[in-house]
């Protein structure tokens, strides 16, 4: 019988559960595949800095070149594992090769959400995932060129930004009547869509993308309100779906997500999962969660790793994720989903800095903190908590970002 610990998937869920293994006194061996050429990278700058080409490959890698060697770790990169057998203990790849376990990680991520509409195919269409597509885009990085930006969530609107610093003439579709209205208060998009209008960006809303019209490459978006927007290269953003297929064909429960109890476990208990591929419980929202976060991957890769190797130690944290947008970093602490108020702390409609908080029956359950770092400190903490708060002291600025939790 294998001791040997596989993992699936080399992101950043994984490259945490490695490091994790080791450090919980794991000794075992551990085998990685990735069907990426890359060892395990991480995918936020690939919509900042990255894009823009202000840092390069050597500062996107997770984890220096010789650590998987050196922590003892087999590594199989451009290897797409293709089927799980449960009851052989087995995994096959691509090529028909089969690698027995003793337990496995799920950390197989998630992926883009197509466009399906007429020229869907056409060359210049892109999407936003991994370093290549990064490249691809690059490629279209000339003064002067029209892009489309389909969506305006946080990749498109981030693609958006660098893409107009680089001289590009950018405008954004959104199906929406404001943009990243999926995760934020409308104080917080019209914001967005100031500074973006500010710095040269236009934002159409309540266009829905009915096609891409060109010969040889895309040369224009038709929207199915009438609008045709002529444009050099499409970037969509639309979305994400997990990668969920491997465990449903291997008979795991999938709800939106691989189904892990709060030690990540599936219903296999040799098999757990963690990242963005999984739905998990959460103690502080009191229900079940798929997130699309850094922070997630991280923290479930270290909870994976430690149930793995039989130190349990539950997952219940309130989540965080970022945005960084021209001179904006966004901040968001918790989730906003059924609050019942946002109070805002600082003025949105001028400047560059302001903090929205989201009370649901008077608990604080999340933030938006626009270049307000102590907010989305003290708010964080606060939620964990549920704390009570009074709006009309969260919205007098003088008092100190401290004192909101008397
Ligand atoms: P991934 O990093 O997606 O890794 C999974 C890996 O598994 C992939 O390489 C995939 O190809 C591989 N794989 C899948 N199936 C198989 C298989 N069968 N065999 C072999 N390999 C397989 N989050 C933030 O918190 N803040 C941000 O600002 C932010 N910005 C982002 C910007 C971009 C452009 C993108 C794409 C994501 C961003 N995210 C951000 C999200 C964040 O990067 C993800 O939540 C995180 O990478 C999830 O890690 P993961 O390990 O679960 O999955």
């Amino acid at each position: 019988m294998s001791d040997e610990i596989i993992i699936i998937g080399a992101g950043q869920a994984a490259a945490q559960a490695v490091q994790s293994l080791r450090a919980e006194g794991f000794e075992g061996p551990i085998r990685l595949f990735g069907d990426e050429a890359y060892a395990p990278y991480q995918r936020p700058p690939l919509s900042k800095k990255f894009l823009a080409g202000e840092i390069g490959y050597d500062r996107v890698e997770l984890k220096a070149e010789d650590f998987y060697a050196s922590s003892g770790v087999a590594t199989h990169w451009s290897t797409r594992v293709t089927e799980i057998d449960r009851r052989q203990k087995h995994i096959l790849t691509g090529d028909g090769q089969a690698f027995p376990y003793g337990k496995l990680l799920l950390a197989t991520g998630s992926r883009v959400r197509e466009i399906n509409v007429p020229g869907f195919d056409l060359e210049g269409v892109h999407y936003l995932r991994n370093i290549d597509d990064v490249t691809s885009i690059q490629a279209h990085f000339k003064p002067g060129a029209k892009m489309v930006v389909v969506g305006g969530g946080y990749i498109g609107l981030e693609v958006a930004a660098v893409a107009v610093k680089r001289g590009i003439d950018v405008t954004v579709l959104e199906t929406a009547d404001r943009v990243m209205a999926r995760v934020v208060d409308p104080i917080v998009s019209h914001f967005y869509e100031r500074v973006h209008a500010e710095e040269g960006v236009k934002i159409e809303t309540g266009v829905t993308v009915a096609g891409f019209e060109g010969k040889d490459k895309v040369e224009a978006v038709v929207s199915g309100e009438g609008g045709r927007y002529a444009c050099d290269v499409v970037v969509v953003g639309i979305g994400i779906l997990p990668n969920t297929e491997l465990a449903a064909e291997a008979g795991l429960h999938v709800e939106n997500g691989i189904a892990v109890d709060e030690f990540c476990r599936t219903s296999d208990p040799d098999i757990c999962a963690a990242g963005d591929c999984t739905s998990h419980p959460n103690g502080i929202y009191g229900h079940k969660l798929r997130l699309e976060s850094v922070h997630n991957a991280i923290e479930q890769g270290k909870t994976a790793a430690a149930t793995l190797a039989g130190h349990e130690k539950p997952y219940n944290q309130v989540p965080w994720f970022w945005s960084d947008q021209y001179d904006l970093k966004l901040q968001i602490a918790g989730l906003s989903t059924g609050y019942t108020q946002a109070v805002v702390r600082g003025d949105p409609t001028t400047g560059r800095s302001f903090a929205v908080f989201y009370l649901k029956d008077g608990v604080l359950i999340a933030v938006d903190a626009i270049n307000r770092a102590p907010e989305f400190m003290m708010a964080k903490m606060l939620t964990a908590k549920k704390a009570v708060l009074d709006p009309a002291r969260i919205a007098d600025e003088s008092i100190g970002v401290k004192e909101l939790a008397g």
